[in-house]
């Protein structure tokens, strides 16, 4: 090594600099290519019809952090913000008291209490208190977890037992009887359950969030399975599948599911990016299942994560890059969806869903 690079202090800090910036070692998660092209870039601020997000958790705190996420909702036209709480008990009625104060702009939804899943007489306690956070002003139960270990809903845990199983069979039911849809977190993405290596398109991501290491979880596919054996168990449930069923890599597989069974929606979260390197491929599947897929975020309150999302589905820019946004080295494209199908994707469709708890309100 050259003397002037040598550092006794700090050798590491000097060679893992080197190593960032040297095309022969330079890694993965380091890369930050900047598009060569000369072509339009749309800058939207504020989405083009008002939209009800299907999918955000209790981001902010206190008062003053709900206020501010507020005005930014304002200033990127998002009308509600679903808050999928996972909580029940004193927690449910905790996060719903701190955003009472907008009634209009969120709505609040309850977890399951999976207590004694594995006890005989499991059933009528989780119905109890699933009523009790219906009346305190729960209007959905979301987001409830099974990425192939069984069911999670926040703290409370259910190792082994998936949605399908007959001990769910009662909260589920209930679940229709109060018009409370189901917003369900199935799986996880492709490149997780693959190996590894040079050859893991999603390599970036996949390997923070690693399964390829856990043999014993049901894999991607039966997870589908589980699913749509529930959603065919519970016809008068409405169920919502967070992030395309993790489908994103395969949507025609979504749309068979989406097909078979009418009381499934999906929602579009936390997979903008994987969406967008095939957007024509993705746009069509907006086009045909557009009165059945509602817009969810996942990401945040801040206003450049809303634009990143209003850019990837109104505009036709290409090749661009979000890297900070959501981790992955590749570039992006525009769906540019039109108009009708905004409309449904953005507002309309959520309504529905949401119109079935005032159907049933006592
Ligand atoms: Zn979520």
């Amino acid at each position: 090594m050259p003397a002037q690079e040598t550092n006794p202090a700090h050798p590491g800090k000097i060679s893992r600099a080197k190593e960032m910036h040297s095309p022969e070692t330079i890694l993965l998660k380091d890369y930050r290519p900047k598009s060569i092209y000369k072509i339009p870039v749309t800058q939207i601020d504020k989405a083009k019809f008002p939209i009800i997000d299907m999918h955000s958790h209790p981001y902010a705190k206190t008062a003053k952090e709900i206020e501010e996420w507020v005005k930014n909702m304002d200033e990127v036209g998002v009308q509600k913000t679903v808050i999928l709480t996972m909580a029940t008990g004193a927690e449910f009625d905790e996060i719903y008291r701190k955003y009472s104060k907008y009634p209009e702009r969120f709505e609040m939804w309850c977890g399951f209490d999976l207590t004694g899943y594995n006890k005989p007489g499991f059933g009528p306690a989780a119905v109890k208190e699933l009523e009790r956070c219906r009346q305190m002003g729960a209007r959905g139960v979301g987001e409830i977890h099974d990425k192939g270990g069984g069911l999670v809903s926040g703290k409370s845990k259910a190792p082994g037992m998936h949605p399908d199983d007959a001990r769910m069979d009662a909260l589920l039911e209930k679940c229709g009887e109060l018009g409370m849809p189901i917003s369900l977190h199935v799986a996880d993405p492709i490149w997780m359950y693959q190996k590894m290596d040079k050859t893991n398109d999603g390599l970036m991501n996949a390997y923070l969030w690693r399964l390829d290491n856990k043999p014993n979880i049901v894999s991607l596919s039966g997870m589908i399975d589980i699913f749509e054996r529930t959603l065919a168990k519970h016809r008068k449930t409405m169920f919502i599948a967070c992030h395309f069923a993790n489908l994103d890599y395969d949507l025609a597989r979504l749309g068979e599911a989406l097909e078979r069974n009418p009381n499934l929606y999906a929602d579009i979260s936390a997979r903008y990016a994987e969406t967008a390197p095939i957007p024509r491929f993705a746009s069509k599947f907006y086009e045909k299942y557009a009165d059945r897929l509602v817009y969810g975020t996942d990401m945040g309150v801040e206003k450049p994560m809303y634009r990143v999302t209003f850019r990837i589905l109104e505009s036709l820019d290409e090749h661009f890059y979000e890297i900070e946004q959501f981790d992955y080295h590749w570039s992006l494209n525009g769906f540019g969806l039109s108009d009708e199908i905004l409309k449904q994707v953005y507002y309309s469709n959520a309504t529905k869903l949401l119109a079935a708890h005032t159907d049933h309100a006592g």
